[in-house]
């Protein structure tokens, strides 16, 4: 079903083309990444007929993709049941899972349920070497995570590997793209983490956004190894030289670049107690009501809500003219619109702006060296008059003034060193097991969401 179709009267621009559905917040792990602090199932999930219906509204909405997550989705027993009636409808449908089942549920029997359920592929995270992975997620995850790439390879399930950007693994990120080409994933996935959820308690761990100056051209050398697709998710960005070739996005054969946050527009986030938002990675940070949440299929259909007058207007109204900060002046904002705003809402609280953008940080890295320059240059010209400047020029020569003629390039920037002492500090306590809301799977606005997840037809 194409966007023509959608209910009359509705902006036909906007339809839920992807879907993230958290069908159960029930985790048993307690990674210390976790967007939505997922444990526990939420107060009244929907019930399998209430998720048939869910399921069946999607495909009536032209719904292209649905990924599947939680918590761990196969912590509910009709997880592959609602998989199935997607893609019956045909929905691709996919399923992020952590790959440690409990007792009782050998990785075998889930890759085999997912083959049969007709999932075009499952997102499985791996956070770094095994100390790494398991400082963030817990101990013996990681043997048991590669068992179950195992497992789903050995029935012929595509495997995506996915990654959480943080302080610990940002240097070892070569080393964990070859874990993942070991383990025989067909892409590896990465995003940033955000200082949201249980994160929100280890914003040490969060890269500083000045970071982006080395992450983006090492994620170019990484790509451009091959052996295996690397994809960025959309917390990764904007608009810097790099973003073409790291994006891999094509709208008519040509390249295009970040199109801006779609939560809202092409993506719709559900929560496993019917409630809707633009996207699960939004997150309640000013108090008890979340204003992100749009209704709750349980008191309205998907149509009704998606289509409601003023529905999703933190995304749906947001204008250039309407950006702050940096985005405000930026020459990109037109199509950005500010970047992901799960970012700038975990981060500063606002929506209208990103400090995490490589724009940002790459022009006020040239700012500085501009200004380490003129300094230096005026250090030596007072040099030149006489050593201490005290007898020099009140005024220097205009010429001092900016290095015009010379270009100014930001310097190498040193790449973080593994910390292992910081690592081991992370080992050494085990994630929380709290208990709220949300989770967050980046979804991608994807004009072809076939070719962003490498799913083959
Ligand atoms: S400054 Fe803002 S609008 Fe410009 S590219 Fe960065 S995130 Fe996008
Ligand atoms: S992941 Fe972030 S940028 Fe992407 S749609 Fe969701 S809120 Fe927007």
């Amino acid at each position: 079903m194409s966007p023509s179709t959608i209910t009359s009267g509705s902006d036909k621009r906007w339809w839920p083309q992807h879907c993230t559905w958290e069908i159960t917040l029930e985790c048993d792990l307690r990674c210390r990444h976790c967007g939505s602090r997922a444990g526990q199932a939420r107060p009244r999930e929907l019930d399998t007929a209430e998720c048939l219906d869910v399921a069946a509204q999607l495909a009536d909405m032209g719904t292209e993709l649905v990924t599947l997550s939680g918590g761990e989705p196969t912590r509910r027993a009709d997880w592959d049941e609602i998989a199935r009636a997607l893609v019956k409808r045909g929905v691709l449908t996919n399923m992020v899972t952590n790959g440690v089942y409990r007792e009782g549920l050998p990785a075998h029997d889930v890759a085999r349920r997912a083959l049969d359920a007709g999932l075009c592929n499952v997102g499985i995270s791996i956070d770094g070497p095994e100390p790494i992975h398991e400082a963030m997620r817990g101990r013996d995850t990681f043997r048991r995570t590669l068992a179950a790439i195992d497992a789903f390879n050995s029935v012929g399930m595509q495997v995506s590997v996915m990654t959480t950007v943080n302080r610990l693994n940002l240097p070892v990120l070569p080393e964990t793209r070859q874990i993942a080409i070991d383990a025989g994933a067909a892409t590896w996935r990465l995003q940033l983490a955000h200082p949201m959820g249980t994160m929100e308690r280890h914003q040490d761990l969060v890269i500083r956004p000045r970071q982006l100056l080395d992450l983006l051209p090492m994620l170019v050398r990484l790509k451009n190894q091959g052996g295996i697709k690397l994809i960025i998710s959309d917390s990764i960005g904007y608009h810097g030289p790099q973003d073409t070739e790291l994006r891999n996005r094509t709208v008519g054969g040509r390249p295009v670049r970040w199109m801006g946050c779609q939560a809202g527009l092409r993506v719709v986030g559900i929560q496993a107690d019917g409630g809707v938002k633009g996207c699960l990675s939004l997150q309640a940070r000013w108090g008890d009501d979340d204003p992100f949440l749009e209704g709750n299929l349980r008191e309205a259909r998907l149509s009704e809500i998606w289509n409601r007058p003023g529905a999703f207007a933190f995304n749906r109204q947001q204008t250039t003219e309407g950006l702050t900060g940096a985005c405000g002046d930026c020459r990109h904002a037109k199509a950005c619109r500010g970047g992901a705003k799960c970012m700038a809402a975990a981060v500063g609280h606002v929506l209208t702006e990103n400090p995490y953008c490589y724009q940002v940080v790459n022009d006020a890295d040239t700012r500085r060296v501009r200004r380490a320059a003129v300094g230096a240059a005026a250090a030596a010209a007072m040099l030149a008059l006489g050593g201490c400047g005290c007898s020099g020029p009140k005024t220097p020569p205009s010429s001092y003034d900016e290095p015009q003629n010379e270009p100014v390039t930001a310097p190498e920037y040193a790449a973080p060193a593994y910390d292992p002492d910081l690592v081991a500090e992370y080992a050494v306590q085990q994630p929380e097991p709290d208990v709220t809301d949300e989770y967050g799977v980046r979804p991608e606005p994807e004009p072809d969401v076939r070719a962003e997840y490498a799913v083959e037809l």
